[in-house]
């Protein structure tokens, strides 16, 4: 399904629902949180300590709602821990009216505070807010192709359904090139000047090693074909 035609496209994230992740140790706020966002549309993982938060990140949420106080650890640290790896809003909840606290949240990644207690409606706006956010900032460097695949050229990352796939630089340097100009052939020469630069010192042969390689973690991610070999010429992006 197309995110941009999508009616509520910010529901709606690289081929599946947007996720949220609720990190939350009181059953009660946890379970009242889900229910309501589950009904707002979006779909939902939920972690009771910093540990399951950890766990439950590697499924790559759009959006972590967490608690400062859990029994664990602190939500600033599961912040800290998850920043460096996920570019996703992380929205801290918190019974902490200290204004030391908004401060060491923004210290730690957070993108927001909300004050316990809040209202669902509110805290509804503010989620909203941010993917809203996100999504204005995906739209201006993603582009989407077929087969599922997603090229963000902003942070120079794909994904293929729901796996992440970071290519190393030359690799994805590549991929840009060829996926910007999709039916174009590039020689490979013309490629090795594009990536590498003219005081490059390897050869042309490195662009085939290279277009070999990307091909298999395609391949693996079920996203075969999307590079097609002109034979004698060069490659073209397949233009679907
Ligand atoms: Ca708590």
């Amino acid at each position: 399904m197309p995110e941009e035609g999508h009616p509520l496209p910010y529901l709606w994230r690289r081929g599946r629902h947007v996720t949220i992740l609720i990190v939350e140790d009181e059953p009660d706020i946890r379970a009242m949180l889900g229910d309501y966002l589950t009904g707002e549309g979006y779909a939902v993982l939920t972690a009771a300590t910093g540990r399951e938060a950890i766990d439950c990140a590697r499924r790559l949420p759009d959006l972590i709602l967490l608690d400062i106080g859990l029994p664990d650890m602190d939500g600033l640290e599961v912040c800290r821990l998850l920043r460096d790896h996920l570019p996703c809003p992380i929205l801290f909840l918190t019974a902490r009216i200290e204004e030391a606290d908004k401060l060491q949240g923004f210290a730690a990644g957070g993108d927001d505070y909300i004050l316990k207690p809040f209202s669902l409606r509110e805290l509804g706006a503010r989620v909203q807010a941010h993917l809203r956010r996100e999504t204005r900032a995906r739209s201006r460097t993603q582009v989407r192709f077929d087969q599922g695949l997603v090229i963000d050229y902003g942070r120079r990352m794909l994904y293929a359904g729901e796996q992440t796939l970071e290519l190393p630089k030359k690799e994805f340097d590549i991929v840009a090139l060829l996926s910007t100009h999709p039916g174009q052939v590039f020689d490979r020469e013309r490629i090795y000047e594009a990536v590498w630069g003219l005081d490059g010192v390897g050869d042309s042969a490195v662009v085939s090693e290279h277009v070999r390689r990307i091909r298999a973690r395609l391949d693996a991610a079920s996203c075969a074909g999307m590079i097609e070999t002109v034979w004698g010429v060069g490659y073209r992006w397949a233009k679907r």
